[in-house]
């Protein structure tokens, strides 16, 4: 369904004719049903492209006073962006400036079409970094960190949310707000002041998935790049190497006895502050991500190497600034390991780290081959607490797993869970990934139902594990109500209505 053509023009007035359409085949790219989904769903009637924070204003405004839906987006790799016959996506591709590198103050500033792949070099040079969720080079910085944002390096960092600064929004009712210190002109350094401190609002443990406003630039706190300023890559995809400097960068996974020894493993490393990657990582996951075809995968799943070694495994990624602070967190490490019962895998799990740092812990590249097994992709919990309360929950995923196992409707990985702390152990975030195929034809009964069971285990069970979100209402008695909020919150920045 297209839009109105009086509506057309005024946006094409805004953005000018080069930056908007409603053809067909421009359209057509707009629908489909995300990564793992099948089948196209209902497209937008237009794309427009702003290339300003006025020019997204004025949109805003436009699309409020006329009733027509719109949603922002950059590279859709989202699955929580569903377009509505007739509305109106803002590609923000088109704002793609890094703003500013403060390299004494350690922050960033963003438009919402800059990608990791663009961001991270500019810091590495300069021996910055940031928490680069798990969506792949190409993905939006800013729509990662004001959506989800969990990391494999969260143990020596945090979630994105806590490296949010400053923000320039387009509010739902079309002003400007500047949150934290630039709503003082205090510059960008600050979330919460002087001036408005209205960050829980654009994000929380979640996002609102473009269903609240469009924030135009951010700003993100900075941690220190312990590696080359230029990434040391060999070869192409899918077979090219990034060897880092070993004697400052190194893998090292190992599995132990019992859940609760591989619990305080990870505990003890996070108050000894070692590590700049701690996490019991999904063993099906990492197979899928470390091989290079779904036949390469089932060689290695149907071994039965993983399901020996790794269903209880730590992986551990140590980045140090000398070969002295290597040597020293390698002893604290060990000494954990040893008190725990650990003992490192089988070698060939972890040796493919010396070749290939960077696919798992720096800029995750490989993500997208969790989707060729079968197509299907169903993450569930994602949810967060202390890394206690993490390991209960874990110890309960059978209940509501081994129907979905048993009936062959994904597949046989009943350990595909991770663990990963945050703030040396601080907080932790739990994830449960299955895979199944979408050409098998109960494939619909799997993601709704699986997030459907998984819930209900929670609230059976008073568990703080899954994602506090609008799509989630039952599960708002166990975080404070927060559906009732986020009703609240949405009403009072809803656009007045003009008669
Ligand atoms: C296989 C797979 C694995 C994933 N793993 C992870 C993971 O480990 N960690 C993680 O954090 N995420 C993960 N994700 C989800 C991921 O966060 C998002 O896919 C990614 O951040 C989206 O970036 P994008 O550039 O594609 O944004 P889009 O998909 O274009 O947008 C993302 C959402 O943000 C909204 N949005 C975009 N820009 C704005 C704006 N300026 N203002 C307001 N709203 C906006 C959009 O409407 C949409 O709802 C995964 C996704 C897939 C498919």
């Amino acid at each position: 369904m297209s839009i109105p053509a009086n509506i057309y023009k005024m946006l094409e007035d805004i953005v000018g004719p080069e930056y908007i359409s409603d053809k067909e085949y421009v359209l057509a790219a707009y629908r489909h049903a995300g990564p793992g989904g099948r089948g196209q769903q209902a497209g937008p009637g237009a794309i427009v492209l702003p290339g300003s924070t006025e020019e997204v204003q004025a949109i805003v405004k436009l699309c409020n006073k006329h009733n027509v839906k719109y949603a922002a987006i950059v590279s859709l790799f989202s699955v929580g962006r569903i377009g509505q016959p007739g509305m109106v996506f803002l590609n923000l591709q088109r704002m793609n400036r890094i703003l500013e590198i403060n390299e004494t103050d350690r922050y960033a500033v963003i438009e919402p079409g800059v990608r990791h792949v663009q961001l991270k070099p500019e810091l590495m040079k300069r021996g910055l970094n940031y928490p680069t969720a798990s969506v792949g080079p190409g993905a939006s910085v800013l729509a990662n960190f004001i959506t989800s944002g969990d990391h494999h390096m969260q143990h020596g960092a945090s979630r994105v949310n806590r490296y949010l600064m400053a923000t320039e929004w387009v509010m739902p009712n079309g002003e400007i707000l500047k949150v934290g210190s630039l709503g003082n002109n205090a510059g960008w350094f600050c979330p919460d002041g002087p001036g408005p401190s209205l960050r829980g609002l654009i994000k929380g443990w979640n996002g609102w998935s473009g269903g609240f406003g469009i924030v135009t630039k951010i700003a993100i706190g900075l941690d220190v790049w312990k590696g080359p300023a230029v990434m040391p890559g060999e070869g192409h995809s899918p077979s090219y190497t990034v060897r880092m400097p070993p004697d400052k960068h190194k893998v090292y996974i190992f599995k132990f006895p019992t859940a609760e020894k591989l619990r305080d493993a990870m505990l003890e490393m996070g108050k000894a502050e070692i590590g700049n990657a701690v996490l019991k990582y999904f063993y099906a996951t990492e197979c899928s991500l470390t091989t290079t075809s779904a036949n390469e995968f089932f060689e290695v799943w149907n071994s039965g190497l993983y399901q020996r070694e790794l269903p209880l495994a730590l992986w551990v990624y140590l980045a140090t600034a000398s070969p002295e602070e290597m040597q020293y967190e390698e002893r604290v490490m060990w000494d954990i390991v040893k008190e725990m019962d650990g003992q490192p895998v089988d070698e060939s799990i972890r040796k493919k780290y010396d070749d290939n740092i960077d696919h798992m812990f720096i800029i995750v590249s490989f993500l997208q081959r969790v989707l060729r097994l079968g197509g299907g992709w169903a993450g569930v919990k994602l949810g967060g607490d202390s890394v206690s309360h993490m390991f209960q929950v874990a110890g309960a995923i059978p209940e509501f797993l081994n129907e979905f196992i048993d009936k062959k409707m994904i597949i046989d990985a009943p350990n595909n869970w991770q663990i990963i702390p945050m703030e040396y152990g601080h907080l932790a975030h739990i994830e449960m990934l299955c895979f199944y195929d979408v050409t098998q034809p109960d494939h619909p009964n799997v993601m709704m139902p699986l997030m459907q069971r998984s819930a209900e285990t929670d609230i059976k069970h008073g568990f703080h594990a899954s994602t506090p979100m609008a799509s989630n209402p039952a599960i708002g008695p166990l975080y404070s109500n927060f559906n009732l909020w986020v009703d609240k919150i949405k009403k009072a920045f809803e656009p007045v209505k003009e008669l």
